[in-house]
């Protein structure tokens, strides 16, 4: 039990402002629990927080002002205290914007809306039993606890209003008024079953066993797409579901898809909740009200689910758990894999893994025997693993405003031909990334950023895929005004469309990319028609490599396999590997094998013949050990600096100024690297510059960096952004 605060009592109360501490108040009439969620004044206004402690008594007591309500919520879990404290200090967030991410319900702070239920009363029977009366009863009994309004339960029964009402002047019948957030339906974990085969059947056994085991503990479930391993993290949900405890699965493109939702429909007899973007506010609320108050038992959702004030969870599994979607790159920048594992160790969960293409930092903490390691080696059925092949750019002849190659392009037709889709694949949005004057040389780019404006053609204007910001395309170029001489250099997906309608006028074409859609309602209903068969030919972007299952689809065609082996990203090797194989993976899920074509000017790089050989362990050997002889992650520690402001002189300054402090970093044997301006050196107007700090693994990090930055008084408007563990280098 919590500790219990008497009225008048001093408190300590974390609030959701910015503030750099708790701040303190008494206990209102009645007293009120640790972790209660309550609005207090601050200024003039009222703001949520949850009670912290005790107060700490070092302001003027005539000058505390009482807690105005406590909410209607069930208090914060000191587990939950301990899983944001902890995240904060990981992370180096203040501890207000982290409590942000675990209150995030719409309403909470609302008075509860009431609405009138009934369910099963005291008295076990009426003075006299009717059909109608009998009918009422039943229904009540078939649904347990589960409460209906007085419309609801007279429908399900066949019966008029009236009768309840009689059953409640009876008291066979309650009738309360209760908050209006329904708990989700009970779900069934022997609903349905399929059955495994060996190789997934021993896979469950493990991860059922840890789960009822009931401690922590993290698995990387590894298997190729299409391989099971859903079929067997379910029956881990299941085990988790019958100890009574609840379950969590995080996926990526969550939003995007609701063949997840149907098949624990199928398998549990009813749906999850969910929590991500797509998820209206009402929703959300009850969401988060009934995950605290057991009334809702599987959650499936975006990386953000992970601050749901669970009650007990059991198990928690992040699905394609290499996806860079997982971290968040604004405001609180933490990545919700490894939060992951810190709430399971916390909360006494099970943690798993799962992926195609593992991260090298999961592949590294099971060498080093921190996570256990489970493998699903084949295709469920008759699926196979697509063939994949390199076409050698060198020797095609293409004009230099064509991209897909005759090899490419013969293996195209044929597929169609047989009825099959293909799947042109371009992690390019827009039409063109660069549009040149062929005039002046000039390159269209952002007022805002130091970016290059993409020409978007279906939108019939210019973006800036930094900020965001559109405009027409202009008629003259806006250097040296001479008109109708800007020109696109290079493809993105809707440039490749126009290829395709011209070279396979025949095929229907549909093109994925993120931006082509008003909402993510619109893209899934996309996403649906083409799994349906409602296109030949797919072009897209990244978001077709994520989990969608396309059962006609069997050629993945790579228009620029080198594309992201440019650059100087401690990753690019490891993302190009992931990413190739995710998008040849959409090949041959069904009966019918796949195949993938690469289209590549190096084919003989090291990436892309890892890549087509599929040896992921050598893969990783090799990867591990020039990330070890670097001493970058996951065998090393990293953190980015990221300064950022309109005044390009101040970010300098201070970038400098942090260089020339290094004590505290040097103190336990870490390096500073720069200031040096941001790849991308200005968005939004703001100028930005980067530092990189680099430390052994076992460096106590955060204290050093915390310390460090503490040193400088930053100029207003300046902002000041450390990001553990970067994945962005821009
Ligand atoms: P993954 O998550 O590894 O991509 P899935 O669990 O989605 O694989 O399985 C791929 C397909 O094969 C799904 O349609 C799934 O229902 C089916 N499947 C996998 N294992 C079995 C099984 N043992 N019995 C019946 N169907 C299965
Ligand atoms: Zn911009």
């Amino acid at each position: 039990m919590e500790r219990h605060y008497q009225p008048g009592e001093l408190i300590a109360v974390m609030t959701t402002q910015p503030l750099d501490r708790a701040l303190d108040y008494k206990a209102p009439e009645g007293g009120v629990f640790e972790g209660a969620f309550v609005e207090v004044p601050l200024g003039p206004r009222k703001v949520l927080g949850v009670v912290w402690g005790p107060g700490a008594g070092d302001y003027e007591i005539s000058r505390i002002r009482p807690v105005i309500r406590v909410l209607d919520a069930r208090p914060m879990r000191g587990e939950m205290k301990a899983f944001l404290t902890r995240a904060a200090d990981y992370t180096l967030t203040p501890m207000p914007a982290m409590l942000r991410l675990g209150t995030r319900a719409p309403g909470l702070g609302d008075p509860p809306s009431m609405r009138r239920i009934y369910r099963r009363g005291t008295e076990a029977e009426p003075d006299r039993w009717t059909e109608a009366r009998r009918k009422v009863v039943a229904v009540l009994d078939e649904y347990g606890g589960l409460a209906f309004t007085l419309k609801e339960l007279a429908e399900h029964a066949g019966v008029s209003t009236s009768v309840v009402k009689g059953l409640v002047a009876q008291g066979v019948v309650a009738e309360e008024d209760s908050p209006r957030d329904l708990p989700f339906p009970r779900l069934e974990p022997g609903a349905a079953q399929v059955e495994l085969t060996e190789e997934q059947g021993a896979a469950s056994a493990a991860l059922v066993a840890g789960v009822e085991s009931g401690a922590f503990g993290a698995t990387l479930l590894k298997g190729v797409t299409g391989s099971g391993k859903t079929e067997v993290y379910l029956e881990a949900v299941a085990a988790c579901l019958k100890a009574g405890r609840q379950a969590l699965v995080l996926l990526p493109e969550i939003a995007l898809t609701s063949e997840f939702l149907t098949r624990v429909e199928a398998r549990f007899g009813a749906r999850p909740a969910e929590w991500h973007s797509g998820v209206t506010m009402t929703e959300r609320r009850r969401v988060w009200r009934m995950v605290s108050e057991n009334g809702a038992q599987f959650v499936v959702g975006a990386r953000s689910a992970l601050f749901l004030p669970f009650q007990d969870l059991g198990l928690i599994v992040v699905d394609e758990e290499h996806d860079t979607s997982y971290k968040q790159e604004d405001g609180v920048l933490y990545n919700a894999r490894d939060m992951a594992v810190l709430r399971g160790s916390i909360t006494g969960a099970q943690v798993v893994l799962a992926s195609a293409t593992p991260s090298l930092e999961s592949w590294a903490n099971v060498e080093a025997g921190k996570y256990k390691r489970l493998d699903l080696t084949s295709r469920f059925g008759e699926a196979v693993m697509p063939e994949m092949r390199a076409i050698d750019m060198r020797s095609e002849d293409l004009p230099a405003t064509r991209w897909i190659s005759e090899t490419l392009a013969g293996a195209v037709t044929e597929r169609v031909a047989r009825g099959e889709q293909a799947l042109l694949f371009l992690n390019r949005r827009g039409y063109a990334p660069v549009t040149i004057c062929r005039a002046c040389g000039h390159q269209l780019g952002c007022d805002h950023c130091d970016a290059r404006m993409v020409e978007h053609r279906f939108q019939k204007r210019l973006m800036c895929h930094q900020c965001g910001e559109t405009k027409p395309m202009p008629a003259a170029c806006p250097s040296c005004k001479v008109e109708g001489k800007l020109a696109p250099v290079g493809p993105g997906v809707e440039r490749l469309a126009e290829e395709v309608a011209e070279r396979f006028p025949q095929a229907r074409v549909a093109v994925l990319s993120s931006d082509l859609f008003g909402s993510a309602q619109a893209l899934k209903a996309q996403i649906e028609g083409i799994a349906e068969g409602g296109a030949d030919i797919i072009i897209g972007t990244q978001i077709v490599a994520k989990g969608h299952n396309f059962p006609l689809l069997t050629l993945v065609g790579v228009i620029d396999a080198d594309l992201g082996l440019q650059g100087s990203d401690l990753r690019a090797a490891e993302r190009t590997f992931q990413l190739m194989r995710q998008v040849a993976g959409r090949a041959g899920r069904s009966e019918r094998k796949g195949l993938a074509l690469l289209q590549s000017y190096q084919p003989e790089h090291p990436v892309i013949r890892a890549t087509l050989s599929g040896d992921e362990e050598a893969f990783w050997q090799a990867e591990a050990r020039e990330r070890r002889a670097a001493g970058v992650p996951p065998y090393g520690r990293m953190a980015g600096i990221i300064l950022s402001s309109p005044d390009v002189q101040a970010v300098f300054d201070v970038g400098r100024a942090l260089a020339a402090r290094q004590e505290p970093l040097a103190r336990i044997g870490a390096q500073v690297f720069g200031p040096a301006a941001a790849p991308i050196a200005r968005v939004r107007g703001r100028h930005r510059v980067r530092l990189l700090v680099k430390a052994e693994k076992s460096a106590p990090l955060q204290p050093a960096l915390a310390a460090w930055v503490r040193q400088i008084r930053l100029p207003k408007n300046l902002r000041l952004a450390i990001d553990i563990d970067p994945q962005n280098f821009y």
